[in-house]
């Protein structure tokens, strides 16, 4: 079965249409396969290139290179993500584990950008935990004391300040975090494919069918050709599942985001001319929506067990109605037709929110699930995992493999019962928030 995407989202639409696109049409060898081309794969390739540049490195993809969930996300790279506050110390020490790997996640973005003069709209503008519902302080201010025992810098502000900041008065109450960096997701990825090394081969639109390990060699078949590679990365994220990797510990979710076209300088007046801003939510089912440099609005207020490999354009214009009432709750003054396009993208959880890195078996590396912050620490574990496949060792390899480990999930169907009550929880929750 192919990964089949729809084909309408701003991230992607804002850059050239790639033109040297080869496809797997051959049976091939190499040293290395890297199975799917987002932030994790290419950051591996990038990292093997340089680490044996005498060995043949291919990485291969069901679609366009980069064009999965790594060009369709929100674009922000966190250095926290938000908690109800601890009640133990051995809680905050494992925040702290999570949060030492999102600042290694932010400094290998920011090493490949300067490496790569890339221009992806970076902006150290910080990011905002938000909410309508003034309930949530104490959400929030448990969040305050974990965040100041750790020194992180952050804020908490109330209405007045920020309908000036966000230009909406929608919001009661937020947190301010310092730290969080927002891009263009689609530009980040496409500069790690413009720069992968010269002995990194590849191939795009040629999804992995099945795969097997023989002695030495793994057997890798596609619809026109196969590869016999002698080491092998995974990094399909959002796919791992379906291809029966590490298939009792990670899960993959589908979330769908809109985006509108650049405000008119008029309609920018009307909402009081803010500065770039991006809002995520205090409970987690409410809505991440975001200011663009470019005087856009992009929100993503749904998240689903679907079949990851197709969304149809019904299903997707549904969740488009969802997305245009929730820019319409809080710009009531913007035009109601300033959508441009709806896309859906398929992440990787795990029951405990921990991300997978490891060596599944000799020559076998897996790298993935990290949930909302795959920006940051896909990149990492991309590079991480390609040292580790070389028998090498890091630092940042020793804070990855300190965090806890993924644990166990039901089987089926009890795992998409207990998902889809958890979200519908979720969802209920944070019903004013979306
Ligand atoms: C709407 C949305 C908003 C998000 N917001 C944020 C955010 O603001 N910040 C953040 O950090 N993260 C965010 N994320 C998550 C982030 O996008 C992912 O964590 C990140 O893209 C993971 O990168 P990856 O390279 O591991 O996986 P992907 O980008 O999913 O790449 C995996 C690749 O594997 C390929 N593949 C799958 N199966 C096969 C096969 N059989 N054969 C060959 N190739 C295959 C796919 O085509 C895909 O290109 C968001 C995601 C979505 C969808």
């Amino acid at each position: 079965m192919e990964v089949t995407n729809d084909n309408s989202c701003s991230w992607i639409n804002d850059l050239n249409p790639r033109t040297n696109i080869t496809t797997l049409q051959s049976d091939k060898e190499c040293e290395w396969l890297i199975i799917g081309a987002g932030y994790t794969g290419l950051s591996a390739a990038r990292k093997l290139g340089e680490l044996c540049p005498n060995k043949q490195v291919i990485i291969i993809d069901s679609q366009l290179a980069g064009e999965g969930a790594s060009s369709r996300n929100s674009g922000y790279l966190v250095d926290t993500t938000l908690n109800d506050g601890f009640t133990s110390n051995k809680e905050l020490e494992n925040y702290k584990k999570k949060a030492d790997i999102y600042k290694l996640g932010i400094e290998a973005v920011k090493k490949f950008i300067k490496q790569f003069q890339v221009d992806c709209d970076w902006n150290e503008c910080g990011k905002y935990f938000a909410s309508s519902n003034e309930e949530d302080k104490k959400i929030l201010q448990n969040f305050s004391e974990t965040l100041s025992k750790l020194g992180f810098e952050h804020n908490i502000l109330f209405n007045k300040d920020l309908r000036k900041r966000l230009g909406t008065n929608f919001y009661n109450i937020a947190l301010h975090t310092k730290g969080g960096i927002l891009l263009h997701p689609g530009k980040l990825v496409r500069a790690m494919i413009d720069v992968l090394p010269e002995n990194v081969n590849l191939y795009e639109n040629s999804s992995l069918l099945n795969w097997k390990k023989n002695n030495s060699m793994i057997n890798c078949n596609f619809k026109n050709g196969s590869i016999k590679t002698k080491k092998i990365i995974f990094a399909t994220n959002g796919f791992l599942k379906s291809l029966g990797i590490k298939k009792n510990y990670n899960f993959p979710i589908t979330l769908t985001a809109s985006m509108t076209r650049s405000l008119t300088d008029k309609e920018f007046r009307s909402i009081g001319e803010p500065r770039e801003w991006g809002v995520l939510p205090v409970k987690p089912m409410g809505a991440t929506i975001r200011m663009t440099k470019d005087k856009r609005i992009l929100i993503r207020n749904t998240a689903e067990v679907h079949n990851p490999y197709k969304m149809s354009k019904s299903v997707l214009d549904k969740r488009s109605i969802k997305q245009k009432i929730g820019i319409k709750k809080r710009f009531p003054q913007l035009p109601d037709d300033i959508v441009q396009s709806t896309w859906s993208g398929i992440v990787s959880r795990t029951r405990n929110s921990s991300q997978i890195f490891e060596k599944l078996d000799d020559n076998i590396f897996i790298a993935g699930c990290y949930n909302g912050s795959g920006i940051g620490v896909g990149t990492l574990f991309g590079e991480q995992i390609a040292i580790k496949a070389s028998n090498e060792q890091s630092k940042e390899i020793r804070t990855i493999e300190a965090r806890n480990k993924p644990t166990w999930l039901p089987p089926q169907p009890f795992l998409n019962l207990g998902i889809k009550t958890r979200l519908l929880y979720e969802r209920i929750r944070a019903r004013s928030e979306i």
